[in-house]
């Protein structure tokens, strides 16, 4: 008899004897498939992804002093999360140092360069997620915290809750010692101006679209002054482990309490073992079609790549939706997927070589 089949008939013994204690017996692994466990499987390729926001960008929009100015801060994102990774730090440290770096600057709508909303104040929007984990915090609404992304974290750490908004957040932010600032500090030229345009074309457009009708929501007065500007990062550690961030200031001209896609789990920010998500454009869609939980599901069940699912939501059902945007998204192998349906998107990866690679358009 061969040797394989006295192993089996062994097992088929010891499993009626485990049964009857009330175990459940494993058959023992063919030889193959041991062999096969045995071959070291190749580390995991860590690295960090971010992005700045998607809109209408082309070259003549943008003038060669603000896109240098742009890609240096962007680079300065990617090498924060990167110096963390490289010692050993974990996912959620990196993608939390490179998105306080985008907030902290007037060029990115997170943070400091926050649109304004139709009553001319300032409502932030952030989330994190630890995809070994599983936990998450999300802050919506805010007025006075410096780094949305920090009180996300601290929502996910020290609080028993997911979400929290508006005046209980900042509470909950001031007893957590977390630098607060004045709605002051959230004005920029550039921004409230475009809040201006924005209100003129309103007065004089029709009534703005409704759900669920396609629309080219970047070309319309209220979006092309939304351009760009939704601050995320996905990153992958050592020890194999994915997290996720996205922080914003939602949509300039936006009212009554509007809340995006960017706090809600698995609409604009996800992040399990498998598959982490950070996306940027129109929440409104990005909330209705799941668009982070869906790329990631879509690699859990289908055994799709992590290309192929992020290109199907975001070039395809997004598309047919009317849902203008991108997203950046990285699986447990390192692999980078980075799809925008818009014309560009402020994006960048840097990997374990240290090569910093940040783009804008389409074309490189
Ligand atoms: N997704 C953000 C929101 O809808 C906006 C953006 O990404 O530009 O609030």
């Amino acid at each position: 008899m061969p040797a394989v089949c006295r192993r089996a008939l062994a097992a088929i013994a010891m499993c009626a004897l485990f049964t009857s204690l009330g175990c459940s017996p494993v058959l023992p692994t063919p030889r193959s498939d041991v062999e096969k466990t045995d071959v070291p499987r190749p580390a995991p390729r860590w690295g960090i992804v971010i992005h700045g926001g998607a809109g209408v960008l082309d070259r003549a929009s943008l003038s060669p002093e603000r896109e240098a100015e742009t890609r240096a801060v962007l680079t300065a994102s990617l090498e924060a999360g990167h110096g963390i990774l490289a010692k050993g730090g974990s996912s959620l440290d990196a993608v939390t140092a490179a998105i306080r770096i985008l907030e902290d600057s007037p060029l990115f709508n997170a943070g400091k360069g926050a649109v304004f909303t139709h009553d001319g104040t300032n409502e932030l929007d952030a989330a994190l997620m630890n995809g070994h984990t599983r936990e998450a915090g999300a802050v919506a609404g805010l007025r006075h915290v410096r780094n949305p992304i920090a009180l996300a974290r601290a929502v996910m750490e020290k609080s028993p809750h997911v979400m929290m908004i508006g005046e209980g957040a900042e509470r909950f932010a001031e007893q957590e010692g977390l630098a607060l600032v004045p709605e002051s500090y959230f004005y920029t030229e550039e921004r409230w101006q475009a809040l201006q345009r924005a209100l003129a074309a309103e007065k004089k457009a029709p009534p703005p679209p409704q759900q669920g009708k396609p629309q080219s929501f970047w070309e319309s007065p209220a979006g092309r002054d939304s351009k760009f500007g939704t601050v995320g990062a996905v990153a992958l550690d050592q020890a194999g482990h994915l997290a996720a961030g996205t922080s914003t200031g939602g949509m300039t001209n936006k009212r009554f309490g509007r809340v995006g896609d960017s706090p809600i789990i698995g609409a604009g920010t996800y992040a399990d073992e498998g598959c982490a998500v950070s996306a940027t454009g129109h929440g409104e869609y990005f909330i209705r079609y799941t668009v982070a939980r869906d790329v990631c599901a879509r690699v859990e069940y289908s055994g799709m790549g992590l290309g192929a699912a992020a290109d199907r939501v975001v070039m395809d059902i997004l598309v047919k939706a009317g849902g203008e945007g991108g997203i950046i998204a990285m699986d447990a192998q390192g692999n980078v997927a980075m799809p925008f349906n818009s014309k560009g998107m402020y994006r960048g990866t840097m990997g374990a070589d240290g090569i910093a690679s940040v783009a804008i358009f389409r074309d490189p």
